[in-house]
């Protein structure tokens, strides 16, 4: 047992009968993609775009992404990275882009919805990414946040392969994307699961509200069950789901997700050790029991006390 347990503290994600779940870090910075690209993970799952374009009036020129996406990348040489496209609305506000005044901007022109008003901010974005993709030997790919539908995933895929890049998915952090990812996930190559704003959405509760961080809590099974849903298309179609919000972080939550159909983990590189660790201890089809567990459950303390119990001790 000391063998196995030791065996599942480095390397890649598996659980213990071998099924592969990549392990993948979040990063928002060039400076966290260098600290992080030297812990050991399979890449990156969600490469945050925003601190290029915060605080300022005008949009980053081709050239500025292009020096930025490539240090990123090189940290990375060998490895994945999933560059998310510019989240800009809602708690992150930029006036070449987003509307100066919206009643609800969560709910408001965010993400890629932006691209409508503003498209050649995405198309400048994009030419970036495929020229710092060129230069350097990461297995680059995009995403774009705020996704509704699939003609949006289907919009968003043929504009990056017209930019020329290969391997194209959307974030799955609506409850429309989730109810019908099925539709979502047959435009694109991927779906990463984005569980801030999923949970936001599904429960109608406001992600930065610290008052209610009881609904917000991402062990809430109506959360769960919009995993399950999403995760039953990946296995139907053969199309990789994973999950880049801060729930892949929790050791027993993360083996819920995989017993749900989820196939990669992307987290703060801190939070690796122990989801490895965790998965390393459970074989799939524990997972999946535990997902059934916690979904049997009648509200997240409950789904988290099942899960628990039921999970191996050192988790
Ligand atoms: C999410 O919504 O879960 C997510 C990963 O994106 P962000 O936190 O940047 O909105
Ligand atoms: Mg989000």
């Amino acid at each position: 047992a000391r063998a196995a347990v030791a065996a599942a503290s480095t390397g890649p994600g598996r659980t213990a009968d071998g099924h592969p779940v990549a392990l993948l870090v979040n990063v928002g910075t060039v400076e966290q993609a260098r600290a992080a690209g030297a812990v050991e993970s399979e890449g990156v799952g969600l490469f945050r775009t925003e601190f290029l374009f915060l605080d300022r009036r005008t949009a980053p020129t081709v050239e500025e992404q292009v020096a930025s996406y490539t240090a990123v990348f090189e940290a990375f040489a060998g490895r994945r990275v999933v560059l998310r496209t510019l989240d800009a609305g809602a708690d992150k506000p930029m006036p070449f882009v987003t509307l100066s005044e919206e009643p609800n901007p969560a709910l408001g022109v965010r993400g890629l919805r932006t691209a409508q008003r503003s498209p050649e901010v995405l198309a400048d974005q994009l030419t970036a990414v495929a020229r710092a993709a060129e230069q350097t030997g990461a297995d680059v790919r995009v995403m774009a946040p705020m996704v509704a539908t699939p003609a949006e995933a289907v919009g968003f895929a043929a504009l990056a392969r017209e930019h020329g890049i290969g391997t194209v998915g959307v974030m799955v952090e609506v409850p429309a994307a989730a109810l019908r990812a099925r539709a979502v996930l047959a435009g694109v190559d991927f779906v990463s699961l984005g569980t801030n704003d999923l949970t936001q959405y599904a429960m109608a509760a406001d992600r930065e509200a610290g008052d209610l961080a009881e609904l917000l809590d991402p062990w809430q099974p109506a959360l769960l069950d919009l995993v399950a849903s999403t995760g039953a298309a990946g296995e139907e179609l053969g199309k990789p789901v994973g999950v880049c919000g801060e729930a892949a972080s929790d050791p027993l939550l993360a083996l819920v997700l995989v017993g749900l159909g989820v196939s990669s983990l992307s987290m703060a590189p801190g939070a690796l050790p122990a989801v490895r660790h965790a998965l390393g201890a459970h074989t799939r089809e524990q997972c999946r029991e535990l997902a059934r567990l916690a979904r049997a459950a009648d509200d997240a303390a409950g789904a988290k006390e099942a899960v628990r119990a039921a999970a191996a001790p050192e988790v």
